[in-house]
């Protein structure tokens, strides 16, 4: 009996949802540099997103540098500061190395949330909406200015240029901070401040705006916050050195086009790639779904490293076909 990948996927999200969501409560905590958000602000969670470590490094990472280069400070204190930082990022980067992309598509919390608005939306008999290319293209960069926003707001503060209120810039508006301690009924560190002084009240209320706004946004649109994740745009850092990939066969694809309608993101670059034999799409989640609904033997398939995990056939594909977008 063969499981298919939809399945293993599915199975593989709940798990991760249930260790990273309420691992807490058994004493397991898989550390901070975990390349998914898998929220701190749940009490109970089982691992700290990776974007929240990376903005409190930003915060105290730059000035005992500066300050050795310019004669002021001590190299001592420049090089512990820097291997502190190095500790978390390695671990990070490993990870990344090894999982790639599959991170999004098969362990990350919020992208489980995400599956299930749509889920919602599809038992509610409703039609995800349509963005063009052009509109998908533009809204996908958000996630790299994002990037930029969440590592120079820290370091800002870090010079004394920003009060500390900006060391989670991110955090502070993003999504995940309430929707997760809701999703999960956990709320003792869910905290909004919207009656405080500014500027925590400010973001409080921006918090609460872009929440409103991505909750439909993702009912409407599979994966919508996914395509402007700053922790996809850090793992697109990594893409050349992923292990876990979707790999694909040129020459034997017809072109039939099943990848692109079975992909939650509509990406578009595995069905036009024409040469190279290791696709990438900047809004690819590694979920597999298109190796898996693709029909042609061996066209598209899942490698680690040197070995090969799953290769397409077409009994695969007619399962996987008739489910649609899953
Ligand atoms: S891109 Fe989506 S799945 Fe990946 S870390 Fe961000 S929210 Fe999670
Ligand atoms: S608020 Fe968002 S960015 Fe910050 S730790 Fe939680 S999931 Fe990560
Ligand atoms: S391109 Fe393939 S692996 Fe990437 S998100 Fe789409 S279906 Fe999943």
């Amino acid at each position: 009996m063969s499981v298919s990948i939809s399945s293993l996927r599915l199975a593989v999200q709940h798990v991760s949802f249930v260790v990273l969501t309420f691992g807490g409560h058994f004493n397991i905590f898989l550390g901070s540099s975990l390349p998914c958000l898998s929220c701190p602000f749940v009490g109970s969670c089982g691992g700290g997103c990776y974007l929240m470590a990376w903005q409190r490094a930003m915060s105290w990472l730059f000035p005992p540098l500066v300050e050795a280069l310019t004669g002021v400070g001590s190299w001592a204190r420049a090089w512990s500061t820097l291997n502190f930082f190095l500790s978390g990022f390695v671990v990070f980067a490993l990870l990344v190395i090894v999982l790639g992309k599959s991170w999004c598509g098969w362990v990350c919390p919020f992208g489980v949330v995400q599956d299930y608005l749509a889920r919602l939306r599809r038992l509610l008999g409703l039609r995800e909406a349509e963005m063009s290319e052009r509109v998908k293209a533009g809204v996908s960069n958000v996630k790299y200015v994002l990037l930029a926003y969440l590592t120079l707001m820290p370091v800002l503060y870090s010079f004394g240029w920003l009060s500390r209120d900006f060391v989670l810039s991110f955090c502070n508006i993003c999504p995940a901070k309430i929707i997760m301690p809701l999703a999960t009924l956990d709320y003792n560190r869910l905290g909004l401040p919207v009656l405080s002084s500014s500027p925590r009240a400010v973001f409080a209320l921006i918090l609460l705006a872009v929440t409103g706004g991505m909750v439909a946004a993702m009912f409407f649109k599979d994966r919508f916050f996914c395509l402007v994740c700053p922790m996809l745009a850090m793992i697109n850092i990594f893409r050349r050195l992923h292990l876990l990939r979707l790999v694909k066969d040129v020459g034997s694809c017809r072109g039939c086009g099943s990848c692109r309608r079975t992909c939650a993101m509509d990406n578009q670059t595995i069905y036009r790639e024409r040469e190279s034999a290791r696709p990438h799409d900047p809004d690819c989640l590694g979920c597999f779904s298109c190796a898996e609904g693709c029909s042609t033997e061996g066209s598209l398939g899942v490698r680690l490293g040197p070995l090969n995990l799953f290769g397409s056939t077409p009994v695969h594909a007619i399962g996987r076909l008739t489910g649609g977008k899953k």
